[in-house]
């Protein structure tokens, strides 16, 4: 694929969909959260997504994906105070570094940086899959973003591929027992409910996908 590469704008415009959605769906993540936690996972989400666009809006357009992403994970880690901000922001500044100062990024370099992020997630919070967490639904649309660039899928049929993965992924933490968070405190009582992080997960790659497939 000759034009399959993603911008510094459709980055931007990815974050800004990302706010919107979790903002859109924010009463949704909170009712997920009050089920098996302590009802802010919308709260923390909309307030963290909302800072970023203040100060990436507030910076000039020009500039690089490592220093964009490196302002969002910071403004993230500082402006959350549940787990999910250093998860999410420690995912925004991995991706950032991986990606490295360039102005586009091709589908394996995307894919690459995706990959970092997630690993960061790991690095921050230990997770494995099926311990119920935002990691259950993050790894296998990584994977999926992954086989699709490699069997020759475009960067927008890539992040589509990454979305379904994703939603599959979410929808299978209902049964589990959480082995990690704040989830975990109530032991056999936290399973039967979604994990709030793997919902707001699956709108991260909403919003991906949907912000390439725009063009
Ligand atoms: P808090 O749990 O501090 O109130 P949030 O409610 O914003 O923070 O976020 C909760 C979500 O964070 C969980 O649903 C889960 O997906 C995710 N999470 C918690 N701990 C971990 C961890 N160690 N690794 C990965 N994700 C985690
Ligand atoms: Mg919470």
């Amino acid at each position: 694929m000759t034009d399959s590469t993603v911008s510094l704008n459709q980055l931007t415009a990815w974050l800004s969909t990302f706010e919107n959605l979790v903002i859109e769906h924010r009463a949704y993540l909170t009712e997920l959260d009050s089920a098996i936690g302590d009802a802010d996972h919308g709260a923390n989400m909309a307030r963290g997504m909302t800072a970023v666009m203040e100060k990436i809006g507030a910076t000039t357009a020009a500039g690089a994906v490592d220093e964009l992403f490196k302002t969002v994970g910071m403004t993230l880690v500082t402006s959350v105070g549940g787990a999910s901000g250093p998860l999410y922001g420690t995912f925004f500044l991995r991706f950032g570094m991986t990606a490295g100062a360039q102005s586009s990024l091709d589908g394996p370099a995307l894919g690459a940086a995706l990959r970092a992020g997630l690993d960061g997630v790991v690095a921050r919070g230990k997770a494995e899959l099926g311990d119920k967490t935002m990691f259950d639904a993050m790894s296998p649309a990584v994977d999926a973003f992954d086989v699709a660039i490699a069997s020759g899928a475009d960067v927008a049929a890539a992040a589509s591929a990454a979305l379904l993965a994703a939603q599959t992924g979410r929808d299978a933490t209902e049964p589990l027992v959480a082995r990690k968070g704040r989830a975990s405190y109530l032991g056999e009582r936290s399973a039967g409910h979604l994990d709030p992080g793997a919902a707001s997960t699956v709108y991260l790659f909403e919003a991906l996908a949907s912000t390439l497939t725009a063009g």
